[in-house]
């Protein structure tokens, strides 16, 4: 029996990669696919470049309704993810969700509604196995290490300021380090010059065509500099992640954040 999947998000860069490699998963069946910005019949396979797939890319979730996918995996926008979660999890759906912008508060209301409809949902800012591990080996350092800065550097066309890897990063140095970074008493001529200000963990946000999703994390410590950095630099890297969420999300109840809790690290 194959999983049923579907894709919100199905005509976006990650929702293309996403269908592409659920057509190639033999335990997976896509039975849906979603975009707000279709304005003509398409198939979800050929816009991914995989041939007829048989399914026709939707603009609202509403449209699943009648046949609800086991999982729904969102790859959409800030601004969106929010209410297709609930919409997902209403329609009886597990969720994956890849879609970066969510609050602290949005996380506890996913973990809220997901309990009380008895569904899982993992959020993951970063599905690639290495930007898991630089964010592990970061809070391992932070320890040793309390004064960090942290550079992201993605494609023109991300959505969001920092990257949701940059803030889980910070979070989790947040949580490792014992001792707070040094008193930053610099002043700023250009306002933004020094990032922003994530409790004292400076993130700076590059935005250049070129790039797709790229790290470094660098800690100071008097005469030595430790710089862990992880660049993905084909959307591919996120494939195994994803796929991994797919086939785990639905034996867990509740909200999962980050792809380090699926792993033996
Ligand atoms: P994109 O702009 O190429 O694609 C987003 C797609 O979602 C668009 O086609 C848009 O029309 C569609 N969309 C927006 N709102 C929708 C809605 N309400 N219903 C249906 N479709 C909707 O963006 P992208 O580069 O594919 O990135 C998508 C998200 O994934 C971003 O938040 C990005 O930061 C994140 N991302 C996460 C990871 C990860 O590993 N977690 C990796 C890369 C990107």
């Amino acid at each position: 029996m194959s999983l049923t999947v579907a894709v919100c998000g199905a005509l976006g860069r990650m929702g293309r990669e996403v269908v592409k490699t659920i057509a190639a998963a033999p335990d997976l069946e896509l039975t849906g696919a979603v975009d707000r910005g279709v304005d003509q019949p398409v198939d979800a396979g050929v816009a991914a470049g995989v041939g007829e797939l048989g399914i026709t890319v939707v603009s609202t979730l509403e449209s699943l309704a009648a046949n609800p996918p086991e999982i729904l995996v969102d790859f959409t926008q800030p601004d969106s993810v929010m209410a297709n979660a609930i919409r997902g999890l209403d329609m009886g759906s597990h969720l994956v969700i890849g879609t970066t912008g969510l609050s602290q508060g949005d996380l506890k209301q996913l973990d809220e509604a997901a309990r009380a409809t008895g569904r899982g949902v993992i959020v993951a800012p970063n599905f690639a196995l290495g930007a898991v591990l630089m964010m592990n080996f970061a809070a391992l350092a932070a320890k040793y290490f309390p004064d960090v800065e942290i550079i992201e550097l993605h494609h023109e066309q991300k959505k969001d300021a920092p990257s949701g890897t940059a803030i889980k990063t910070a979070e989790m140095i947040r949580a490792a380090r014992e001792a707070n970074g040094f008193i930053d008493a610099c002043w700023e001529s250009l306002p933004g010059a020094r990032g922003g200000d994530f409790d004292g963990i400076r993130i700076h946000s590059v935005r250049l065509p070129g790039f797709v999703a790229h790290q470094e994390v660098i800690f100071g410590l008097t005469g030595q500099t430790l710089t862990i950095r992880h660049d993905s630099t084909s959307r591919e890297s996120f494939m195994p992640g994803v796929l991994l969420a797919i086939r785990e999300v639905s034996k867990i109840e509740g909200l999962i954040y980050g792809l380090e809790h699926l792993l033996q690290l």
